[in-house]
């Protein structure tokens, strides 16, 4: 496979990327921006326009974009929409020799499919995850995931840091969907959370704002460091309940319940949360840490 950027200095590197909506126009400007000659290809090719405007090529057909660069972005709407775009030029040995990113979610069985795919057409593989939006592309704040190919990934590192800090998770295709879904899970369970919770105290009057500046505190203080004291407590499936146990906790979620109930606010979040709870103390962990939850939450062959 093409190997051209070996260093971390940002030398110019080809790059082409299959996929101009939100994210893959994001993903092209990112590298344009970092002086990369970038080729692009979309479905609908209006969309090329801006992107044209600030010096990218625009490729007629998917097979002269691929053509362009040993290294192919891809970031379309999912995996079947990579094999109709991929699969016609793949069969004609287009792919061979590419080193191919496909930045596309999916979930890790696919990437895994799409590994053993791209290998059998001779491509270099590499699956991530974009852990932001796209305005967050090109800060070295955020994350992206990688998994399968190590030599794809360290030959192309530098330019892969033009789009935020790269981070490699393994040779298993599917660690970086898998990692993404699990984070987007603690996201949505967060987002939902501090949601309840500001229905909660604005149905009294405080404005989000001033209920968030709080919940930050508490988030980035005492509740991260909840997640670093319990990460060993799994890893050594042993759950000293000497901080609060679960017991202590299915009492203290009845007055976060008892409180939204009185302000007709949706409990079906806490109510989850608590009978979760409940059936790891009916399962022997009661006295556990919160910990213990995990217990009743893992499939059968992991408990
Ligand atoms: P989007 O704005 O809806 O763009 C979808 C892209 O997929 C467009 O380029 C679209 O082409 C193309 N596409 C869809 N079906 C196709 C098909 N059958 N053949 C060829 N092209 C097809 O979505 P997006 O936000 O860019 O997301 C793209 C990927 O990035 C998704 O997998 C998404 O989960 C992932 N992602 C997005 C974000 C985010 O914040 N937006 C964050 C992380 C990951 P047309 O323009 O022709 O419709």
């Amino acid at each position: 496979m093409d190997t051209e950027s070996t260093s971390t200095d940002p030398v110019p590197v080809p790059v082409t990327v299959i996929g101009l909506g939100l994210m893959g126009s994001a993903l092209a400007a990112a590298l344009l921006d970092r002086g990369h000659p970038v080729t692009v290809w979309n479905r609908s090719p209006e969309k090329a326009r801006p992107l044209a405007d600030r010096g990218a090529r625009v490729a007629a057909t998917p097979a002269e974009a691929v053509a362009a660069s040993g290294l192919v972005l891809a970031c379309v709407l999912d995996y079947d929409a990579v094999h109709t775009v991929l699969d016609p030029l793949a069969d004609a040995a287009g792919l061979t020799g590419k080193a191919l990113v496909n930045l596309t979610s999916g979930a890790p069985e696919q990437a895994e499919a799409m590994a053993s795919w791209a290998d059998k057409h001779g491509a270099g593989y590499l699956d991530g995850g974009i852990m932001t939006t796209p305005p967050g592309v090109g800060s070295p704040e955020m994350m992206f995931l990688y998994s399968g190919s190590d030599e794809v990934f360290r030959a192309h590192r530098p330019v892969l840091a033009a789009l935020g800090d790269p981070m490699y998770l393994g040779s298993s295709p599917g660690l970086a969907s898998l990692y993404d879904s699990a984070l987007l899970g603690l996201m949505w369970a967060t987002f939902s959370g501090w949601l309840h919770g500001t229905a909660l105290v604005t149905s009294d009057g405080t404005a989000a704002t001033d209920f968030t500046r709080i919940a930050l505190r508490w988030l980035n203080g005492a509740v991260s460091g909840f997640l670093t004291t319990y990460a060993p407590q799994v890893d050594a499936g042993h759950y000293p309940g000497d901080d609060a146990t679960v017991d202590v906790q299915i009492a203290a979620i009845g007055h976060l319940i008892h409180a939204a109930h009185a302000r007709g606010i949706d409990n079906a979040l806490p109510e989850l949360i608590r009978s979760t709870m409940e059936r790891a103390a009916a399962a022997g962990h009661g006295s556990d840490s919160y910990a213990g939850v995990i217990e009743v939450l893992r499939g059968p062959a992991r408990r």
